[in-house]
């Protein structure tokens, strides 16, 4: 790398930190893209969004072979939840528990793209979200900490694989560092006032577990954190994450995100802001050519020191390398690949399994004797409704890479193609998703009465929950509310299948609904994933990663909530409302299916161990059904006293099994210290003695009890 940075002038290597965007990269203030003639005088490091096998060489070979030095260039791309083959949105994908089938899909993505030219994904989206309100919960892995650095390492190692030089491994990017979800109000981009506490224990674990899993490259996010906007806080960037963790990847700012600290009003001019973000350890300038403007003038009059930009400069280097640029800069860009690549069948084999995999069933009550799902393929008629049913945009979800609309199925689809030959589907859209118009309603209602059973699709567009799509209502939009009880009024059986990109508040479908299946946005296979579901060829086992809550005004609302001096109850003077009751409408963890299981009593291989000793937690888990189904063994922990409030509990450990009728499985967890650990008074990482409750079971609320001892001095983790 040095021998590379000793012949590089300054403009060369504030050229390697520039970042713009290709043709359409414009998911903020549109600017000035980068030009052929700026690669050739090696003022660009590499291009956001632009892709295509073509386009990349044909921009790779002017880097190469016209560039003095003819250093490659890298290509970033929003791959988030698949390329071409589109898999559920990030939120369904958590909601499969299923990490290695998360992996999977990110290494799929990474295939494709990388046949398409790409180097670099701005993905896994690790930011944790308790408030349902911001567009971009539908873009990570929900509320919990647990659950999410699972994810994000399981993202990690589907993007980067094994070796980052492999033609089929692309730099991944752990985003948005950090606290993006925490904006206040829910609203994108606002400030995030959050402890270090806070951070510590919920928003950095995924950061970690991305880093631990070898992340190449973290973004920094767009809000401040207590005062200091991200694009500027040398104390998270330089000093935890670079120093603490040790951690020597390349720090990508956001879109404009060094622009913007103009906008925070912490920098009176660009010259400054870039003057902050540098020194904060912000390595590549996205978008706001700021460094490449005022980086030379700022190392002339003292601002910022050369060393910092070597520095910066050696990390887009070395990311090069890795990914094996210096040794065949064409190697992501071969047309034949991206032909052979793209939409395999196995790959769309593996969009159809996360997609069923990825489906909640929240409620299944009986009709006429037996529970309403799944159904029978050789019913009559049935009667599809809703604009969402029919909509392929939505189903591709929120960030669809190159995925196209055509390439998509959608429920009405899926249901046509899965239905006995005799068994007729009509279909009528019935209400926008938005708008205030109740045209549609008579002709919904005509076939909702000629059917045996209605499948009602509701929910939000895909343009509903994605960045800069805060609501403040988490109701049903539009006039679908009244849509869903006219439909129900008709007397005809009901199947409501949502699809959203965040919890939704429906209440009166929770009580009033006789099936209720959680579909999310589920990529290319969703209509055939949602008719296996239906139709019982799939047992669904997908869980909530987030709460369901019964009102708006609940949130934000969470499981893993602080212990409070008066917890909920009915007396008057405890922590709740007076007008919707404390508990959430569905809890974190929580999901049906067309069997049953019981739990045994959780055992435990000691009654009490030392402070820094594991303890391993047993149970059997037993289908009690009539059919082959999945479970999702959840285990949560809570210290019970401790020198700072803990939470009520902590997933802690999680298994995703498959039982036939009758079997029984026994599953066992190991709890380590760091299962145990919380960030005591001085922010330590600690272990202290006394009594832990351990809870298992199917969701977060419907657990088994058991305790165990702690004893010693306290135990200290390393950092
Ligand atoms: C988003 C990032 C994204 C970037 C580039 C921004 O608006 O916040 O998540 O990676 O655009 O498209």
């Amino acid at each position: 790398m040095d021998s590379i940075l000793a012949l590089m002038t300054l403009e060369e290597k504030l050229g390697q930190l520039n970042q713009p965007g290709g043709p359409g990269a414009d998911t903020g203030p549109a600017q000035r893209a980068g030009s052929e003639e700026d690669v050739r005088a090696g003022r660009i490091g590499s291009f956001l969004g632009v892709h295509g096998a073509a386009n990349t060489r044909s921009l790779q070979r002017i880097a190469v072979e016209e560039s003095r030095l003819g250093i490659p260039l890298l290509f970033a791309y929003d791959v988030i939840h698949g390329f071409r083959t589109i898999f559920p949105v990030p939120l369904a994908e958590a909601a499969s528990f299923d990490p290695e089938a998360v992996e999977r899909a990110s290494r799929i993505a990474a295939i494709e793209a990388s046949a398409d030219g790409i180097t670099w994904t701005y993905a896994p989206m690790v930011d944790i979200a308790r408030d349902p309100r911001w567009g971009r919960v539908v873009e990570g892995a929900g509320e919990d900490p647990y659950l999410g650095s699972v994810m994000a390492a399981a993202r990690v190692r589907g993007f980067q694989g094994d070796d980052l030089s492999a033609d089929n491994t692309i730099l991944a990017t752990a985003k948005h560092f950090v606290a993006y979800g925490a904006a206040e109000g829910g609203r994108d981009y606002d400030a995030a006032d959050v402890s270090e506490r806070t951070l510590r224990e919920i928003y950095l674990p995924p950061f970690h577990a991305a880093v631990e899993a070898g992340v190449g490259s973290v973004m920094g996010a767009f809000n401040e954190v207590a005062g200091t906007p991200m694009h500027a806080h040398d104390g998270l960037i330089d000093g935890l994450l670079r120093e603490e963790w040790g951690w020597d990847g390349i720090l990508v700012s956001d879109y404009t995100g060094i622009m913007e600290l103009l906008n925070h009003r912490v920098a009176a001019d660009s010259a400054e802001a870039g003057a902050l973000a540098l020194r904060a350890g912000v390595d590549v300038d996205m978008i706001s050519r700021i460094y490449l403007r005022h980086g030379a003038a700022l190392v002339a009059d003292g601002r910022v020191d050369e060393g910092i930009i070597d520095d910066a400069v050696r990390r887009v280097l070395r990311a090069k390398y890795d990914l094996g640029l210096f040794d065949d800069p064409y190697r992501y860009a071969d047309p034949a690949r991206t032909d052979s690549l793209t939409l395999r069948p196995e790959f769309v084999q593996h969009a159809r399994d996360l997609a069923r995999k990825s489906i909640v069933l929240l409620k299944n009550e009986p009709v006429n004797g037996s529970p309403l799902l799944p159904l029978r393929k050789d019913l009559g008629t049935i009667a599809v409704i809703g604009t969402l049913a029919a909509d392929s945009v939505s189903a591709l979800g929120s960030w669809a890479g190159a995925g196209r609309p055509r390439d998509a199925v959608p429920i009405l689809d899926g249901i046509r193609q899965a239905v006995s030959p005799g068994t007729e589907v009509l279909y009528a859209p019935g209400a926008p998703v938005e708008e205030i118009d109740r045209s549609g309603f008579e002709e919904a209602l005509r076939i909702a009465r000629a059917a045996d059973v209605v499948v009602l699709v509701v929910g939000e567009d895909r343009e509903m929950s994605a960045e800069a799509r805060n609501r403040s209502d988490l109701g049903l939009p539009g006039v679908q509310q009244e849509l869903v009880e006219a439909v129900h009024a008709t007397g005809t059986p009901v199947v409501t299948v949502l699809t959203n990109g965040r919890p939704l508040a429906i209440p009166w479908l929770a009580e009033n609904a006789q099936a209720l299946v959680e579909a999310w946005y589920l990529g290319i296979q969703m209509g055939p994933a949602v008719a296996d579901v239906l139709f019982g060829d799939y047992n669904p086992a997908g869980r909530l990663p987030v709460t369901f809550p019964r009102a708006t005004g609940q949130v934000p609302i969470y499981y893993n909530h602080k212990s409070t001096g008066r917890p909920p109850t009915e007396d008057r003077y405890t922590s709740k409302y007076i007008d919707v009751h404390w508990t959430p409408q569905y809890p974190f963890g929580y999901g049906l299916s067309y069997t049953t299981f019981a739990y045994g009593a959780p055992r435990l291989s000691a009654r009490s161990i030392e402070a820094g000793d594991s303890i391993v937690v047993t149970v059997d888990v037993t289908n009690t059904g009539p059919r082959e189904g999945d479970e999702v063994v959840q285990l949560y922990v809570r210290d019970d006293v401790a020198s700072i409030t803990p939470a009520v509990r902590r997933l802690r450990g999680f298994r995703r099994i498959t039982l036939r009728p009758g079997e029984t499985r026994t599953v066992s967890f190991t709890l380590h210290p760091r299962d145990l650990a919380f960030w005591n008074a001085a922010m330590r990482l600690v272990v202290e003695p006394g009594s832990f409750t351990v809870m298992v079971g199917g969701n977060s609320q419907d657990v088994q009890q058991v305790q165990f001892q702690v004893t010693g001095p306290v135990f200290e983790l390393g950092p």
